[in-house]
């Protein structure tokens, strides 16, 4: 019997152009946060360790200021819609996993129409005095990385026996996921990684460049 297949598509990076965590903590520039981006992209911090001290250096009161710059800075990659068509018009299943956060995925996600069940990222609480990130999604027993928003938890519930899962990603967030599924699309720091782990890897720069590889696949299933 023929896999369902599955895509698991990153988002900070992936389907937009940038990462819209450090586009924020960039804009807004407050004391301190270049260390944490650095400290998280070396792995040296955990992400949930590290997105939490990023948000905790914005206030509350900063709400609206955040959340629109956050919307309007972001751009979505070249081919998205047309990725989303392909998928639907020859049975894949398209999940969005996410290390972002809900206030700026779901408005950027909006026009798209992906159902809500099938979008994965992280939550904010901007009750106390500074921006908190809640982590509805955290890493099952299976994982030790402290990812926040746990990819590998997400994927090992579509079991490789049953699913041909695809990971689409660029960079810290996909790491342990891509050590799992069976086809990686990858750019920047996630090209890196999977060239040294021996993974092999799709290189992307548009999801036109993901459609013509999925159409190569699927002329040979
Ligand atoms: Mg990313
Ligand atoms: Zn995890």
């Amino acid at each position: 019997m023929t896999k369902q297949r599955v895509i698991f598509c990153d988002f900070d990076g992936t389907i937009t152009e940038n990462d819209n965590i450090v586009a924020i903590i960039r804009h807004f520039n407050p004391p301190g946060w270049e260390a944490i981006v650095n400290a998280i992209v070396s792995q040296a911090k955990s992400i949930k360790q590290g997105v939490g001290e990023l948000f905790r250096l914005l206030p509350s009161s900063m709400k609206r200021e955040v959340v629109e710059y956050a919307i309007s800075n972001a751009r979505i990659r070249a081919g998205f819609a047309d990725l989303l068509k392909y998928c639907k018009d020859n049975g894949i299943d398209f999940y969005v996993t996410s290390g972002g956060i809900d206030f700026f995925v779901y408005p950027l996600l909006a026009p798209f129409g992906i159902p809500e069940d099938r979008i994965y990222c992280n939550g904010s609480d901007f009750s106390g005095a500074s921006i908190e990130i809640t982590w509805p999604h955290l890493c099952g027993p299976d994982c030790a990385t402290e990812c926040g928003m746990c990819k590998k938890t997400i994927i090992n519930r579509f079991p490789a026996d049953r699913y041909e899962r695809i990971l689409i990603g660029d960079s810290v967030t996909d790491f342990e996921g891509a050590k799992l599924v069976d086809t990686v699309f990858a750019r920047s720091h996630l090209t890196q990684k999977c060239a040294e782990l021996g993974l092999p890897c799709h290189e992307y720069e548009t999801f036109h460049d993901v459609i013509d590889q999925l159409k190569l696949q699927e002329a040979t299933r």
